[in-house]
């Protein structure tokens, strides 16, 4: 476009040109030791002021590298189905015999806030996100091998052997899964394959079915 022509458009509809994007959810899935929470920590380095962790509720144990808030809100059961009666879950489910759920509270509050949301959830979550948030972005991470998958599991340390086996077990039907996602990426390389998803969320916030005020 001549610099004329530019000029010329931003004058007679700054509106237009300065149209923002809606924001929308991320949703990462993939089986246990894919190297989710790899990629979240990367991309929110890569993106601070662009995309927020909605961080879940568990029942689940924490392991001694994380923290309360941070990583997940751990509650009992008792207070997990409280907050499951008052209607404070997006979603949950029962992942590896434990509870997890996407709090209301983290999704609308970053929504609201003009940024995008990144849910690291399973696949049963990821089918109920979809049916609430349409415009989001679903990508599911792949190992490169089973056999890769188990290594990486043992590796973290952070499982015993049994939740290792169930978390394997659960791995050959969540892959199965797969073509329910817009992506799949591969994750062999992490920062190649952070890349990748990076780019994906690029590409996605560029849509243009999502920018907002386009005929104010
Ligand atoms: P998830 O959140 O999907 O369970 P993690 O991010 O905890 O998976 O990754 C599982 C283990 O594999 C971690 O110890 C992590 O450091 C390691 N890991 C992640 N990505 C790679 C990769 N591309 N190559 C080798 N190891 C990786
Ligand atoms: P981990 O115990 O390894 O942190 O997580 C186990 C599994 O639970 C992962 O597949 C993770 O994506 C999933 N998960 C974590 N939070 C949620 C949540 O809020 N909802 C659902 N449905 N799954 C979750």
């Amino acid at each position: 476009m001549s610099e004329s022509a530019s000029k010329s458009r931003t004058s007679s509809d700054p509106g237009l040109i300065a149209s923002e994007y809606r924001r929308f959810v991320v949703v990462i899935s993939g089986p246990s030791g894919a190297g989710k929470s790899s990629f979240v920590k990367e991309l929110l380095r890569r993106y601070p002021s662009d995309l927020v962790y909605s961080v879940s509720a568990t029942t689940r144990a924490r392991r001694p590298h994380e923290a309360e808030g941070r990583d997940y809100f751990y509650l009992s059961r008792d207070e997990f189905r409280r907050r499951i009666d008052a209607d404070e879950f997006v979603e949950w489910a029962e992942v590896h015999g434990e509870w997890y759920g996407t709090l209301r509270s983290q999704t609308d509050r970053v929504l609201q806030s003009g940024r995008n949301v990144l849910l690291d959830i399973d696949v049963q979550g990821g089918r109920s996100v979809r049916k609430i948030y349409k415009d989001g972005v679903f990508i599911f991470v792949l190992p490169p091998s089973l056999a890769d998958l188990e290594g990486r599991l043992r590796a973290r340390g952070t499982d015993s052997e049994d939740r290792i086996r169930l978390r394997l077990e659960n791995a050959r039907r969540e892959v199965a899964l797969v073509r329910e996602y817009d992506y799949a990426v591969v994750n062999d390389d992490l920062e190649a394959a952070t890349r990748k998803v990076a780019a994906i969320i690029e590409a996605e916030t560029c849509r243009a079915s999502r920018r907002a005020n386009e005929n104010r």
